[in-house]
């Protein structure tokens, strides 16, 4: 959980931050109609989506490469941003593993955004005092650094975070993804729609949670996070829901046609095999 009380949500946008980070309201927020024709823009806006994908780390080479098989064919590399773990386990540096640093790299070059999810994953990590939280952030930040990645994105594991280390993340210039709330540079926080549906789901609940997810993704406003866990949703069904969402999305927003062929779907998945070499 969160314990910030950062406040002053009418802050002004910050510089920096992507305006699609912004801006968000929850499904079925109240209207203000007093805002001439704000309601027409709005009813025609599509809400941008924002893939997180969580613990990236070595330990996922593979499912990752799944998963990103998938989003890239349908064309999410720019709005995916892959949260890695520096230090995996405290065993598992990334600079440790050349091959994926340059699995790293040559997804940043197509459009991937690479970010910070803490440094080690072991516990509450960042659920600590100031110091701890300096010294943590300073190790996860070097060894990103040394991968050739500044980023600009956190995502605290298990979305738990003290008012302390926030306050360090954002004094680092970092802004800050939790599970209800983005946490701006500024000392803002807004509320954001951050969903998963690819947590170990059975078979049977593909279509329920597409619907879910449809519903949610048509009624948000501004961003709509889908996070994903790797191995988490590298089942047929965790699957074949990131495909026909993906699908979905896509359609949704530019009108554009199936992506599929007639005779099936021509999903190009392990297409970074070639890098791992
Ligand atoms: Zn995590």
């Amino acid at each position: 959980m969160f314990m910030a009380t950062v406040s002053g949500i009418q802050g002004e946008k910050p510089l920096g931050i992507p305006s699609k980070f912004l801006g968000n309201e929850e499904p079925n927020a109240e209207h203000k109609p007093s805002e001439l024709g704000s309601d027409i823009t709005q009813a025609q806006e599509r809400a941008e989506l924002i893939i997180l994908v969580h613990d990236v780390s070595p330990v996922y080479e593979n499912e990752l490469k799944e998963l990103l098989g998938i989003i890239s064919h349908y064309g999410f590399q720019n709005e995916t941003y892959l949260f890695v773990i520096p230090n995996h386990g405290g065993k598992m540096p990334i600079n440790d593993y050349p091959e994926f640093v340059a699995f790293l790299r040559n997804l940043s070059s197509e459009g991937y955004h690479v970010e910070l999810h803490g440094y080690d994953h072991i516990g509450d990590e960042f659920n600590c005092g100031r110091g701890e939280a300096e010294r943590r952030l300073y190790l996860g930040l070097k060894e990103l650094e040394d991968a050739g990645f500044v980023p600009e994105y956190f995502i605290p594991p298990r979305y738990s975070l003290s008012e302390d280390a926030l306050n360090v993340l954002l004094s680092h210039n970092l802004t800050v993804i939790g599970k209800d709330f983005i946490y701006l540079t500024n000392g803002t926080m807004k509320p954001i729609i951050n969903r998963e549906y690819t947590w170990y789901i059975p078979r049977f609940l593909v279509d329920y949670q597409l619907e879910s997810a449809e519903e949610s993704y048509k009624n948000t406003k501004g961003t709509f996070f889908l996070s994903i866990h790797p191995k988490a949703a590298n089942n047929e069904a965790g699957l074949e829901f990131l495909r026909k969402f993906l699908e979905f999305v896509r359609k949704y927003k530019t009108g554009l046609g199936s992506l599929e062929s007639p005779n099936g779907p021509v999903v190009e998945e392990h297409r970074y095999q070639e890098h791992s070499e």
